[in-house]
């Protein structure tokens, strides 16, 4: 049976005809995906092609890693999916040049068509996949897919970036319409792509990771979330969102099918979806917050006190504030973390403990399912102050306060520190009055005016 599988080739390759590659990345999904129908639609048969990234995974913490496991499952379902069009995905476990290498001696490819990623690394690894494919005669095509609006589609009249929220999200609801959400049909077009005996998927265990009984949230957005968002959104303990951020994280839904419910359904939940396009934007025009700078430059600047048993008690959710251990142990837990929560223990991290909001955000982007560099970063700056439209830096949140509004009768912290009134429960690892005004002090030394 060996000998068979290494003799199985595809019908096109021992044929030579010519080809188009579609290379998945942030959209694992064969509905409504709009360089897939560009790709499907090119006239030549399609490879769908998926690349487990060396130098992304080999960066990772091992053998557990939740997306990684995530992407894995996905894969292997739109893979079985594959059978039914007798076609079968081509998944590399390497660098992506090194695939395209492989790629392009086996086949006669024509084009290779993906979605636009706008991380600093992708645009990299995208121009270096570009002018390889070139210097071959092969065009790289892109499409807009995981945003709404993109890059320059949102700018000020002088043709500049907003920098600032409000008046971008309004520009941004001035352009939207009915067209904004026109889905791609991709799906009816399937039976274009490459007929071919089934490609083995790489086992997780193959790339130095191991598989886990992690559940992920649902992929289905419940109109009861959605219509009771507005009022619920802000309870930690209440299911008021809608978790649906790895699936927009991996392209397993379709932000355009999720815009186009909120548009109908509730205008606060669209805004949110409005700050994912807006971070996306901030984290392409402003290149720099994606590569360790703050937005504002004088933020760089502050002496962090940096105390790595400070931050280690923080990361385990033991730092004897009730609310910023409750967040960081789900965290730990589950891979998610309440948004309000986000932004209090990010907050307590940068004020209360005057430690570097890089390492927060680090800390994070090993953690969070729906780790995303563009929202992650633009949260971080948020409440570090130095972000752009940023809480400004006076602003230290005080826990207490917070937990009195937001989780009044302690559901959300019984939950995850059941021994919060027992004194096994760890002493604040510092007074809130006393860190609030240190926090004042050093931020003030460098951000008169802010
Ligand atoms: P819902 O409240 O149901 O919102 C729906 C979707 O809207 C989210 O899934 C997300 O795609 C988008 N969204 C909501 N709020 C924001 C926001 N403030 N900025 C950008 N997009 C938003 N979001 C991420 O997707 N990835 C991250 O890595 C991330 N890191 C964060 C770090 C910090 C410090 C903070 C303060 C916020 C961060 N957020 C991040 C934003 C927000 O907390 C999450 O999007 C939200 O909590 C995810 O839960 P949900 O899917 O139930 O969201």
């Amino acid at each position: 049976p060996k000998l068979f599988i290494f003799c199985v080739v595809d019908l096109l390759m021992a044929t030579n005809s010519p080809i188009s590659v579609f290379w998945f990345r942030r959209d694992l999904r064969f509905s409504d995906n709009h360089g897939l129908f560009q790709a499907l639609r090119s006239g030549s048969p399609v490879l769908p092609v998926f690349i487990f990234d060396r130098n992304i995974l080999d960066k990772l913490e091992k053998p557990q890693d939740r997306r990684v496991q995530f992407i894995h499952e996905r894969l292997t379902a739109l893979q079985q999916e594959l059978k039914a069009v007798e076609s079968s995905f081509r998944i590399f476990y390497s660098s992506p040049l090194e695939a395209f290498q492989e790629l392009t001696h086996a086949y006669t490819i024509e084009g290779v068509y993906t979605n636009h990623d706008y991380e600093p690394y992708a645009i990299e690894r995208d121009e270096l996949i570009k002018s390889f494919l070139q210097d071959k005669g092969i065009p790289l095509h892109s499409f807009k897919d995981q945003v709404l609006f993109e890059k320059d589609e949102v700018l000020k009249d002088d043709g500049t970036p907003y920098s600032v929220f409000t008046p971008y999200s309004r520009k941004w609801k001035q352009h939207f319409t009915s067209s904004t959400c026109k889905e791609w049909d991709s799906i009816s077009l399937l039976n274009r792509f490459v007929k071919s005996k089934n490609h083995s998927l790489p086992t997780l265990e193959e790339m130095g990771f191991e598989s886990t009984n992690w559940t992920y949230p649902a992929q289905v957005l419940t109109a009861d979330v959605v219509k009771k968002y507005t009022d619920q959104r802000n309870f930690p303990a209440i299911p008021g969102t809608s978790k649906i951020g790895i699936h927009l994280r991996f392209g397993t839904v379709s932000i355009r099918k999720i815009a186009a419910y909120a548009h109908k359904m509730n205008e606060t939940f669209l805004n949110e979806l409005i700050w994912r396009d807006f971070y996306h934007m901030i984290l392409y025009k402003f290149q720099q917050v994606g590569k360790g700078l703050a937005f504002k430059k004088a933020y760089d600047l502050i002496e962090w006190r940096n105390n790595e048993e400070e931050f280690a008690a923080w990361c385990a959710g033991q730092t004897g504030y009730p609310i910023v251990d409750a967040g960081m142990r789900e965290l730990n837990a589950t891979g998610f973390m309440h948004n309000r929560v986000r932004m209090i223990t990010a907050s307590f991290l940068t004020k209360h403990l005057l430690i570097d909001w890089r390492w927060g955000e680090a800390w994070f982007a090993s953690k969070l399912l729906d780790f995303d560099l563009a929202a992650n970063n633009g949260g971080w700056q948020w409440a570090s102050g130095s972000g752009c439209d940023a809480a400004p830096y006076f602003r230290v949140f005080n826990p207490a306060l917070q937990t009195e509004k937001f989780d009044k009768n302690h559901a959300y912290i019984q939950q995850w520190v059941p021994e919060y009134k027992s004194p096994e429960y760890i002493k604040p690892i510092v007074e809130h009055d006393f860190a609030r005004k240190r926090c004042l002090e050093t931020y003030g030394k460098y951000l008169k005016g802010d």
